[in-house]
């Protein structure tokens, strides 16, 4: 073993929060660094982030499989194009066992907060592990919590009142059985909208509560062939040369979302036309035609949503929801919808999704105040007072058109250069500059002006104040780009002797 990586070894121990794409991602770019002195805390007993929690019938990828997937870890036999939660897990639990992760991380703990010391440049990550309160001593500490984490239950007045079964679609209760019942469903999103059909065959009556109608696309999905997988195994080029048509594909819908959104005329010339084809009822068809620039809020695809929403048995309610009751759903007209389930089909705390850590800073700094007052950030990844701290799937690099994938393999590959540079340049800690930060957090919200998010529609992408901190305005290999190289010159470099200090964790 080389003196470098003694050094990282025994002085340069990394906390990883979280086990999903983000988590794993860091952990197998540190480790083909040759850096391997990484924790990771997971506060689930399973690893897999949103794609172990997310278990609701019909969870599947609205990403194709042979793209939402690592470059590094290619898989050649999806099952289908666009692959089912099931095997997405399974794909996250390979990585992990190839790559020789799992005994890195520490199942059962929940990370509270972090506290960084500037003189040993060194944070002090606090979690619960078993109900105790713990502490561990990390040279860098790396976000891996995405923001599509913690459920976001609807503010619906008498939500605790309900004596049916309910549950958040990220939380389903498999214990329940939903067969013959009468159901509804609160929302219209992308967990929705895949859970609905499923629920449609089963249960006995569907109510869908929807407060905004979607833009719904035809899904180009399609079991894999035997050919297409053994060509994929067999010759390798085939299976990039298929992962390099996707990427492009998807990447030309940025024009649209980016560049101009009025591009997206010819999106929604498909998705009304498709709606057309699909519901031929006039009433039920203007109640689901959306009455926004396609792509403002997440596009959706499938091929049996509207399928679904004409049956006899299930009803489209658009009301507007007033309360919750005892037995059901009230709406502004006065009309209690008696049913014996609720699916609380309501999205993520998303904008706020750092509020729940305490994390301190330089000089005190606490980074919930840092992204919801100042909200500004350098490539996403790093906040300046918050020295050697990463972020991944951090504030404004969400997508609408590509895979989610392509960006936290990019997040991933600049934090091992940071750690790199603060090994190699022995560094106590780098600190973004501020002037660093603003000019590129300027930058990013002056292009997001002119993206489709800015067209005029309430969603996650926005806070309340219509402040945009989740969307990359810009093509996804902008990204890669931007983050292909760390400039040092964007950080404050700060040495201090105590580097050489013995870390010890407690
Ligand atoms: P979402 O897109 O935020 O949708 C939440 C739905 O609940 C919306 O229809 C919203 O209506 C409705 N809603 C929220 N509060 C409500 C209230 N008080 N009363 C009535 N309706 C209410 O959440 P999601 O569907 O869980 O999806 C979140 C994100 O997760 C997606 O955008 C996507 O990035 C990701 N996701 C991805 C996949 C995938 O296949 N890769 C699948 C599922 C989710 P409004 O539209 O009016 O706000």
């Amino acid at each position: 073993m080389t003196a470098q990586a003694t050094i990282i070894e025994n002085n340069f121990p990394i906390v990883i929060v979280g086990t999903g794409f983000s988590g794993i991602a860091m952990a197998v770019m540190l480790q083909k660094a040759g850096i391997d002195s990484f924790t990771i805390l997971e506060k689930a007993q399973d690893i897999g982030g949103t794609w172990r929690d997310n278990t609701y019938p019909g969870a599947a990828c609205d990403v194709p499989s042979h793209l939402y997937s690592f470059s590094f870890e290619p898989k050649t036999d999806w099952s289908r194009a666009f692959s089912p939660q099931a095997e997405i897990k399974s794909y996250l639990d390979h990585c992990v066992d190839k790559y020789h992760i799992r005994q890195k991380i520490r199942f059962g703990c929940e990370v509270t907060g972090a506290e960084f010391e500037e003189s040993t440049g060194t944070w002090t990550v606090s979690f619960k592990e078993k109900g105790r309160h713990k502490k561990l001593t990390a040279r860098a500490f790396i976000l891996g919590n995405g923001a599509l984490s913690t459920p976001a239950d609807p503010d619906i007045k008498g939500l605790k009142d309900f004596k049916g079964d309910m549950f958040h679609s990220a939380r389903w209760n498999h214990d329940v059985d939903l067969t013959g019942k009468k159901v509804a469903v609160i929302g219209t999103g992308a967990s929705a909208i895949q859970i609905i059909p499923e629920l449609g065959k089963i249960v006995d009556k569907l109510e869908v509560f929807q407060r905004t109608a979607p833009w719904v696309l035809p899904k180009p999905d399609r079991n894999m062939s035997g050919i297409e997988k053994r060509l994929f195994s067999a010759v390798p080029s085939t299976r990039w040369l298929h992962r390099a048509y996707i990427y492009w594909r998807n990447e030309a819908l940025a024009t649209g979302f980016v560049v101009d959104p009025r591009l997206m005329k010819g999106l929604e010339f498909i998705g009304r036309n498709y709606l057309r084809y699909a519901v031929k009822d006039p009433i039920l068809r203007a109640k689901l035609a959306p009455n926004f620039t396609i792509g403002c809020k997440r596009m959706l695809l499938s091929n049996s949503y509207y399928q679904t929403l004409v049956q006899p048995h299930v009803d489209v309610v658009t009301d507007g929801i007033e309360s919750i009751t005892e037995q059901g759903i009230k709406t502004r007209n006065g009309i209690e919808h008696k049913v014996d389930a609720i699916v609380l089909a309501t999205g993520f705390m998303v904008t706020n999704y750092l509020s729940r850590l305490n994390i301190k800073g330089l000089q005190g700094a606490d980074l919930n105040t840092a992204m919801t007052e100042q909200r500004e950030h350098y490539l996403g990844i790093t906040v300046s007072k918050f020295p050697n701290m990463f972020l991944m799937m951090g504030p404004n690099t969400g997508l609408g058109h590509n895979s989610m994938v392509f960006m936290i393999e990019a997040q991933a590959r600049y934090v091992v250069k940071c750690i790199e540079a603060l090994r190699d340049k022995q560094l106590t800690y780098m600190d973004v500059r501020e002037e660093a930060q603003h000019e590129y957090t300027q930058d990013v919200q002056q292009r997001l002006q002119k993206s489709v998010w800015a067209s005029g529609c309430q969603s996650w992408y926005l806070s309340e104040d219509g402040h945009n901190g989740a969307a990359w305005p810009g093509f996804t290999w902008q990204y890669w780009l931007a983050t292909r190289r760390l400039d040092l010159k964007a950080y404050h470099q700060v040495y201090a002797p105590e580097y050489q200090t013995e870390v010890v964790n407690v």
